[in-house]
């Protein structure tokens, strides 16, 4: 990155994968904000309240960042949310609030950020998906739904922005130790302890660490890409 460091968006990041992302990129001098509807951020992180299921808050959001800290040149988008069960007893409700925040929010924020971005003739945009987009899990059809929906976000960003300078890639992140993984039953994680070829969870620093490559200017030329940080489980997919 530039010397003097880039304006960076985090979103969600309260806890788990977004904080240890955004705490890699102060670490490293950026300026670094987040959206998220609490505000427990990481040292030397602005924190916008928002919900990224409100196109208004999410522009709100994007201007006082503009103000404070400058256009954002790299988005972060990882809010995410869970609401897991089987299809049969699935709810609409249940069905569509998991998409609204994972994909159609992911949707706002890069859609806002692409003002910027393109004016900037640069940026770089990740979206956090999951290893379960791709390899399916039981009991996720909505939450499947929505990480599979953000590889075709940002292949369509690719070809719509690629000749801006700007990138879209796609993390895909296997099981990795955070709250929302901490709730899932033992036997459950159990299963995928046997399944994954690294035999390991991972560290949210380990799936931070990829964001920031691809945000970096080694990565200017990676775009649409999909890359798992999931110790081998979702291989072939
Ligand atoms: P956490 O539940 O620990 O954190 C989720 C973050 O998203 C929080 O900061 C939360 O903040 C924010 N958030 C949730 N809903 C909204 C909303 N409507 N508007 C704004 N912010 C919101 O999740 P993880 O760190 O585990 O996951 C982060 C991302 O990584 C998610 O997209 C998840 O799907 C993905 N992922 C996680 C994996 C794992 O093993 N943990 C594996 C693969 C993918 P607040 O509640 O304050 O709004």
């Amino acid at each position: 990155m530039t010397p003097e460091g880039r304006t960076v968006l985090v979103t969600g990041a309260t806890r788990g994968i977004g904080r240890a992302i955004a705490e890699r990129f102060v670490a490293a001098g950026h300026r670094v904000a987040t959206i998220s509807r609490s505000t427990q951020v990481p040292d030397g992180v602005l924190a916008v309240t928002g919900d990224v299921t409100d196109s208004a808050a999410v522009d709100a959001a994007f201007t006082q960042i503009e103000q404070e800290l400058g256009p954002v040149e790299v988005l972060v988008a990882n809010a995410g949310i869970t609401r897991d069960g089987l299809m049969m007893r699935m709810s609409d409700e249940d069905f569509e609030q998991v998409l609204d925040v994972n994909l159609t929010g992911a949707f706002r924020v890069a859609r806002r950020a692409s003002k910027g971005m393109i004016r900037a003739r640069f940026g770089r945009i990740v979206f956090i998906s999951s290893v379960i987009g791709l390899y399916g899990g039981a009991g996720q059809v909505n939450y499947g739904a929505s990480k599979a929906g953000l590889v075709g976000v940002a292949r369509a960003i690719t070809r719509e922005l690629g000749g801006r300078g700007i990138t879209a890639n796609v993390v895909a992140p296997g099981f990795i130790q955070t709250a929302m993984t901490d709730a899932l039953p033992p036997e459950q994680q159990k299963t995928y302890l046997a399944a994954i070829p690294a035999a390991r969870f991972a560290s949210a620093d380990e799936v931070a660490g990829v964001v920031q490559f691809l945000a970096g200017p080694d990565a200017g030329y990676i775009s649409g890409a999909v890359i798992p940080v999931d110790g081998g489980l979702g291989m072939g997919h």
